[in-house]
Order: structure tokens, then C-alpha cells, then sequence
């Protein structure tokens, strides 16, 4: 099945409203396997939206629709998608109860305008209620065609989604599809495809590399009668990632490396605290980001500037004087002496030059990490070949989190 999607709203096309509908219904797709091959967006105007949709239905059995469902005048996606499917629409009596009771609940009167959202495709089609606005969305079905529509607002969209699209979807699908996702740091995205090839060209399961802010993963997707079969095909092949990459996984459907930092303290029963210079408070905001983090965070420190790495910290003058504060040195008493002033079991310190100037003789991007445990302390001279401030800083707190989930699993 062949789908597509278009995202209708003139706020949309100007680039007031970033559409992350889009995104989201990609994602659903995917997941079920159903091929997208082009998506469009559309401003509220009804000959071009006639006309995408007329474009949509050449190559595609699938069609998902957002946006437009308002009671305004200018809101006509459904009325359109009905004439170019050749769909009646009729009032369809349970919807505009539910309307009228989500009015009466806020004690307010139905605007009569509202009543043409409850007008329906009702035979061929399949209704899908809003449980959080007034706008229904639906499924309009002919001569083997599909449209869904559904409202523009992502916290109507998804819940309906959720709730009534996706066993509609579900029950057209070929069997069950599974994902699973092998997440990867340190290693390159090309060179980690170019060790995964093999396994690239699997069709059941499928395997798809992945690269984002400087992290990788590997999405593991097999079909199945059932959901346990369909796991099961994944299984041997997640272990073959697991065996390929060794220590660089940091985790399986994990979320991200925060999340298993923050997993594998609440396991090992310890606690972190930061030391930062040029992330100021990255590190510590990525943690506190993963709900629960209060169990293993104990307090992060920004120093900026070289007197509260001394004077708060405790790093030594004179290795502030000798080394500079972007130095192997400096980051080492700083990852001790965050943990000094925390007593947390670990403590993790990044100082480095994030540009756009070099800082103190150093290239941009050159940064330094240091985590310390009772084992000692550890530290990573980092070359980050990038000028851009904000990748920089990302990879920085992201090597900074490797280096304490390593240290955790050494630990273990
Ligand atoms: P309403 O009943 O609220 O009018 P509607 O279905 O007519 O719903 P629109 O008027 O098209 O929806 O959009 C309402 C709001 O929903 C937009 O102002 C925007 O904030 C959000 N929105 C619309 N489309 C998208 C999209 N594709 N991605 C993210 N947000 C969107």
C-alpha cells in the first residue's frame, strides 16, 4: 500500500507553524510499514488543495490529510476531500451530540457554524470522534481509495490518532510490525554502516542506520503473525549488532544516552554531579530532562570563568596558572572537585573552546572531558572537528555521558 500525506494550512506554507504533523504521521507509517512516497503541503485554499489531493490519489491508495477541519468557512478539507472522492456527506447525529455536550460542558452555546463538523461520510467511511476538540476526523473509502482526515491541532491529531486511526490502519496491514532500536556513540555514521553492511541488506527483519547529533542507531524491524513472532525475527539480529559494536551500544530502545545514564545509576544505586565550562549546564540539563533523575543527580556546577573553577571547585591555581583552563588538567580537578563538593559518586567536568574563537591558543572544538570515581579519573582529549557552537557543546555533554555509563559499566 502506497501512501501520502498532505498537510493543509497556510500558517504551514509561510512558516509560522512548523509542521510536525507531518512528522508524526511518517512516523505511524513507518511503523506499520506502509510505504510514503511523497508528502505535500497546501495553504486553505480549495482549488489547490483539489488539486493536490486529485495528485495524491494518481499514486497513492492512502491518503492522510490535516488541518482544516475548523467550523470556519475557510476550513473546507473535508468538503473537498468528499467531492474529489465522490463521497456524500450526510450529518452524522452521534458527532454532533458529542459538540453540543463539549459546548454544554464548558457552558457555553453551539455557534451554528460548528454543525458542519459533524456532517460525515457515513456510508463509506469510518468516523473517528475527537476526545479533545469539536473536529471529528474520518476515513472516506471508494473504488479502493482511502482519505483520512484528521484536525490540524497535535493535541487533537494524536490522541485521535492513536485511539481510532491506528487500529483502522492496523487492520489493513499485512500482519504485525515490530521495531527495535540498537543505539550507538563513538563510532561514525559511515563507518558504522560500512560494518553493519551485511545486515543492511536484510528484508525480514530490515535494519536502518540512523545518524543524529553525532549518535547512531540501527532500527531492527521485522513483520510477524504476532507481535512475539515478529520480535522474535528481531532478536538474532539486534544480538549480531550487540556483538559488532560491543561496548559503543549504550542501549536498546532506549531513549537516549541521558536516559541510560540516568537507567544504569538508578541500577547501580549511585549518583552523578557536573562540573561544566563551555556546556553551561548542558550535561546537567540532559539528566534532569530523563524523569526520576533527582534519584541519581546530585547538584551541577556551570563555571564559566577560571575564579569559580578555582574558588568553588577547588581546582588548584597553579594548574590553572600552568595548563590554561582548557586543559586535561583543569578538566580532571574539576571532575574531582564537583564530586568533592557533592559527594556524589561520580563526577564529570567538560571545558574546551566552543568557538566561534579559539580560546586561549586552543582550535575551536578542542574540548576536554574528565569523569572521576574512586576508581580515579579518566579523561578524553576531544578534537570535535566542527566550528558550529551548538554541535560543539551537544557533543561535548554527549561524551561527557558516555564516559560515566562506561564508567558505570566497568563498574558493575
Ligand atoms: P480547528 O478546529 O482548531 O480550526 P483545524 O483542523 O481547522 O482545527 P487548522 O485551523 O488547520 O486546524 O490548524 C489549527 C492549528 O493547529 C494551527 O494554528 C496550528 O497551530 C496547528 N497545526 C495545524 N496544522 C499543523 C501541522 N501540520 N503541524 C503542527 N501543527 C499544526
Amino acid at each position: 500500500m502506497i501512501a501520502e500525506i498532505i498537510a493543509v494550512g497556510t500558517e504551514l506554507l509561510l512558516g509560522d507553524v512548523l509542521d510536525t504533523n507531518s512528522r508524526y504521521l511518517s512516523q505511524q507509517l513507518a511503523a506499520r510499514g506502509i510505504a510514503l512516497c511523497h508528502r505535500q503541503t497546501v495553504g486553505d485554499n480549495p482549488a489547490r488543495l483539489e488539486a493536490a489531493l486529485t495528485l495524491a490519489l494518481s499514486r497513492a491508495e492512502l491518503v492522510l490529510l490535516c488541518g482544516g477541519l475548523g467550523p470556519t468557512p475557510d476550513d473546507l478539507t473535508k468538503e473537498i476531500a468528499a467531492k474529489t472522492l465522490g463521497v456524500e456527506l450526510c450529518l452524522h447525529q452521534p458527532s454532533l451530540d458529542r459538540i453540543l455536550d463539549y459546548y454544554a460542558r464548558s457552558g457555553r452555546m453551539m455557534p451554528k457554524s460548528n454543525q458542519k463538523q459533524a456532517m460525515l461520510p457515513i456510508s463509506g467511511g469510518v468516523v473517528f470522534p475527537n476526545d479533545h476538540g469539536t473536529a471529528p476526523g474520518c476515513a472516506m473509502e471508494k473504488g479502493g481509495k482511502r482519505v483520512l482526515l484528521f484536525p490540524g491541532p497535535p493535541r487533537e491529531l494524536i490522541p485521535m490518532f492513536e485511539s481510532y486511526a491506528a487500529p483502522y490502519l492496523d487492520a489493513l496491514a499485512d500482519g504485525v510490525l515490530r521495531s527495535h532500536y540498537v543505539r550507538v556513540f563513538g563510532v561514525g555514521e559511515s563507518a558504522a554502516a560500512e560494518k553493519a553492511a551485511a545486515w543492511l541488506q536484510s528484508e525480514n527483519p530490515t535494519v536502518a542506520p540512523y545518524a543524529k547529533d553525532g549518535e547512531m542507531y540501527f532500527r531492527v524491524t521485522a513483520r510477524g503473525d504476532t507481535a512475539a513472532e515478529a520480535d522474535a525475527r528481531c532478536q538474532p539480529t539486534i544480538v549480531e549488532l550487540l556483538s559488532l559494536f560491543g561496548d559503543a551500544v549504550y542501549g536498546v530502545d532506549v531513549d537516549s544516552l541521558e536516559q541510560a545514564v540516568v537507567d544504569g545509576l538508578k541500577v547501580a544505586g549511585k549518583t552523578v554531579a557536573t562540573a561544566e565550562s563551555c556546556t553551561g549546564g548542558l550535561i546537567a540539563e540532559r539528566i534532569t530532562s530523563v524523569p526520576g533523575a533527582s534519584a541519581v543527580f546530585g547538584c551541577g556546577v556551570a563555571a564559566y570563568n577560571a575564579e569559580i573553577k578555582h574558588r568553588v571547585l577547588g581546582v588548584p591555581q597553579d594548574t590553572i596558572d600552568r595548563t590554561g583552563t582548557v586543559s586535561a588538567e583543569t578538566a580532571t580537578a574539576m571532575a574531582q572537585g564537583v564530586r568533592a563538593l557533592s559527594g556524589a559518586d561520580f563526577g564529570v567536568a567538560v571545558t574546551g573552546a566552543a568557538g566561534p574563537d579559539p580560546c586561549e591558543g586552543h582550535p575551536v572544538g578542542t574540548v576536554f572531558v574528565a569523569c572521576s570515581s574512586e576508581r580515579g579519573t579518566e579523561v578524553r582529549a576531544l578534537s570535535l572537528g566542527s566550528r558550529d557552537r551548538a554541535v560543539i557543546r551537544t557533543l561535548a555533554a554527549s561524551h561527557a555521558l558516555d564516559m560515566v555509563r562506561r564508567a558505570l559499566a566497568i563498574g558493575q
